[in-house]
């Protein structure tokens, strides 16, 4: 752990030093050093995601498909929206926009009397030890992950974006971040502002989002696999995920109430509490019913996707 960390901390530091100073000095802003570094630490995190996904996660989508890969055109659009995201465009995006107002509300919420809470002083000792302390906020912001997907899914609106990360009909490890900006940038929001206000630090809130996303690749290659009885019922496999995106099975909701099954993002143990895991071994085409039955249109590349999910929220798509 501590390895791992004093690793990472060296790799920032050279990235930063060789890379990111310069040409923040380079673009006069010289004055931010300190969030650069910050941004360096992320930059680093999807670098090395990148590197697990080209090194192990591709090759193994060619070990054992579940499909052969026939739309490498669909297949391109989610790269762009890995790129955009784990190489930190999307963050910095944030960063000039978000960062500011959320900080000056949480600074806010705190002169006005909104205690500073950290959940790993719960047990002295224990729970805040840094290994305990990382997982114990992993479970939390992942039990929230996992009301965040059902409200994606529940609420008219909010399925309006989702359904594009649900267009994909060629699943693979770089569907993870083909979504609405719209949709991440609510996401985000409300775990950053969950994040603050449990007290997750820094360095550790870096941590969970590299594992989640990740993970996240992981799930959604195309690859025949699954963990086996038990390994299925402690961390979500691709084969579990790739069910919660099977046409007519994975996430429509016939009366709304617990429609869909395997919401989960990284334990299962939520759809197994809720009632909504399904652990069958089946490996379904991927896409949503009316894309099949009517063709309704999703868009192909980047900019109709995006501009589609706005139409749809309008109601005019
Ligand atoms: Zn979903
Ligand atoms: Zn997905």
């Amino acid at each position: 752990m501590e390895f791992l960390q004093n690793t990472f901390d060296s790799l920032q530091q050279w990235l930063f030093e060789s890379l990111v100073q310069p040409l923040a000095f380079a673009l006069g802003l010289g004055n931010r050093l300190e969030d650069a570094y910050t941004g360096t630490g992320w930059l680093l995190v999807g670098l090395l995601q990148l590197g697990v996904m080209l090194v192990l996660i591709g090759p193994l989508q060619r070990w054992r498909p579940v499909e052969p890969v026939t739309d490498r055109a669909a297949v391109r659009t989610d790269v762009l929206y890995t790129l955009i995201h784990r190489l930190g465009l999307f963050r910095l995006a944030l960063f000039f926009t978000l960062t500011p107002v959320l900080d000056d509300l949480i600074g806010m919420l705190r002169v006005a009397g909104l205690p500073t809470f950290h959940l790993d002083d719960l047990w002295p000792g224990l729970t805040d030890q840094p290994l305990v302390s990382l997982l114990m906020y992993l479970l939390v912001l992942d039990f929230f992950d996992y009301w965040l997907h059902r409200g994606q899914h529940q609420f008219e609106w909010w399925w309006r974006l989702h359904a594009l990360h649900h267009s994909q009909r060629q699943m693979t490890m770089w569907s993870d971040n083909r979504n609405h900006l719209l949709d991440d940038l609510l996401r985000d929001v409300l775990l950053v502002t969950l994040a603050q206000l449990i007290g997750v630090a820094p360095g550790q809130y870096v941590a969970i989002v590299a594992i989640t996303q990740l993970s996240e690749s992981f799930q959604h290659a195309n690859l025949r696999l699954w963990f086996g009885r038990w390994g299925e019922r402690l961390w979500v496999s691709p084969r579990f995920h790739r069910l919660h995106h099977a046409v007519g099975l994975g996430h429509e909701t016939p009366g709304r109430a617990l429609g869909g099954h395997n919401f989960g993002v990284l334990l299962p143990w939520w759809d197994m509490l809720f009632g909504t895991a399904n652990f069958e071994q089946r490996y379904d085409p991927t896409g949503i019913r009316d894309q099949v039955e009517q063709g309704r249109d999703y868009g192909r590349g980047f900019w109709a996707q995006q501009w589609l999910g706005f139409k749809r929220l309008a109601g005019r798509a």
